[in-house]
């Protein structure tokens, strides 16, 4: 595979880049973007939101308001997406004038709302838990012959383990399902996984595919605390989730960046649990620990260049995410010099003006020239110590 020389600025022309979403996604989408000469233009609702300091312009409107995306049309040569929370009714019309989309709204139809994700992934024949919907018309299923535990998840909007619950019995499964006002939801077999994995998979405009290391990601409460690269995985494994993630990119005839999250399980099958059709938290660690961020890779994709490499420049790398584990309006700047003196230690502050628990509101990378459980561990520790206090 040809990869172009790695971080030239594009050379005819700059190019403008839409981003629909503002938060720290497109943030550390806007600092790769200055480096490459390309200018992105972001359609998030608030000034305080983390992309639109570093931005080179900004337009304030919800993320949903197609109207303001008409507009960051007329100033960007391409748009794209750094969330799920894609209105494609709305944005339908803008694409049948011309605009352009990257990844295109046919690609993500199939993906927004989790029900139709399983069944499209079922559609193209890759592995996942068993699921079923509950409440949408047309459809009864007996609720006596359910299994537990099983896994509750609401179709759309969910985000960081919102709208997915573990549910243990019966009357848990009647309440919860109350709760939420018996809107239509998701029922999947509960996977008694060994590890959770993810992977970071791009598509250029020609079709070229290049997929990043494994990873395995630790989730506490369903929230992403930590990632571990390269996933201490057999050969099998990682040639079984790189053939997923072409397979699921070429199927979609995608043009940009997917997070794709995995559960491993204690008989080494590999399904798939999640898609997201963007970056992904379990990438971050590619800023500082591969020779393309999938920032960057995102990039290329959507203005056209060829993709760059996705090889890592060191052995190993721990991702901690630093969640908000109170609220304030502190930035913490004391603890975050602390763990940037670590060494090999990249501090990416997304400079939220809230802190409460939960939120993410940085994450630092730690290179390693070894893989070994124990580097990784003692690095989890001192981070997570530093910071958590
Ligand atoms: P979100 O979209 O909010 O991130 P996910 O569907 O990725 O929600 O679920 C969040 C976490 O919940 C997963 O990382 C995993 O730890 C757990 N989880 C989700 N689905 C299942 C399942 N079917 N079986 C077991 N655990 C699950």
């Amino acid at each position: 595979m040809h990869y172009e020389n790695l971080h030239s600025p594009i050379p005819d022309k700059n190019k403008r880049v839409g981003v629909i979403g503002g938060g720290q996604l497109a943030g550390m989408m806007a600092a790769v973007a200055k480096s490459l000469g390309i200018e992105l233009v972001v359609q998030t609702p608030y000034a305080s939101d983390p992309a639109v300091a570093i931005a080179s312009q900004s337009i304030f409107a919800s993320i949903d308001d197609a109207a303001a995306t008409a507009k960051l049309a007329t100033l960007c040569d391409v748009i794209t997406f750094e969330n799920e929370f894609i209105n494609l009714e709305a944005l339908t019309p803008l694409a049948e004038q011309g605009v352009c989309f990257h990844p295109s709204l046919a690609a993500l139809a199939p993906l927004l709302d989790k029900y139709q994700q399983r069944c499209y992934l079922q559609e193209i024949g890759l592995p996942q838990p068993d699921f079923i919907s509950l409440g949408a018309s047309g459809q009864s299923i007996n609720l006596n012959e359910l299994e537990f535990p099983l896994v509750l998840k609401v179709r759309r909007q969910g985000y960081d383990g919102k709208g997915t619950l573990m549910i243990q019995d019966r009357p848990s499964l009647d309440s919860a399902w109350q709760q939420l006002e018996y809107q239509p939801v998701m029922l999947e077999e509960f996977v008694g996984f060994e590890r959770e994995l993810a992977v970071i998979a791009a598509r250029s405009l020609t079709g070229d595919v290049v997929v990043y290391p494994v990873v395995e990601t630790q989730q506490e409460e369903q929230v992403c605390r930590r990632v571990i690269v390269p996933a201490d995985i057999s050969s099998t494994t990682i040639a079984e989730i790189e053939a997923i993630a072409t397979t699921l990119l070429q199927s979609l005839q995608v043009v940009g960046v997917f997070g794709i999250e995995l559960f491993l399980t204690t008989s080494g099958k590999v399904l798939v649990n999640e898609v997201s059709p963007r970056t992904h938290n379990s990438g971050h660690y590619t800023l500082d620990a591969c020779e393309t961020s999938q920032f960057e890779q995102q990039l290329r994709a959507v203005v056209g260049l060829p993709l760059g490499s996705p090889t890592m420049h060191c052995t190993g790398a721990v991702m901690v995410n630093l969640l908000g584990y109170e609220h304030s309006q502190d930035n913490y700047w004391e603890k975050r010099q602390k763990l940037a003196n670590l060494p090999h230690s990249f501090v990416h502050w997304y400079g939220k003006s809230q802190s409460r628990p939960g939120r993410k509101l940085g994450h630092v990378t730690v290179l390693g020239k070894s893989s070994q459980r124990n580097w990784q561990q003692g690095v989890i520790e001192t981070v997570e110590s530093l910071w958590y206090g």
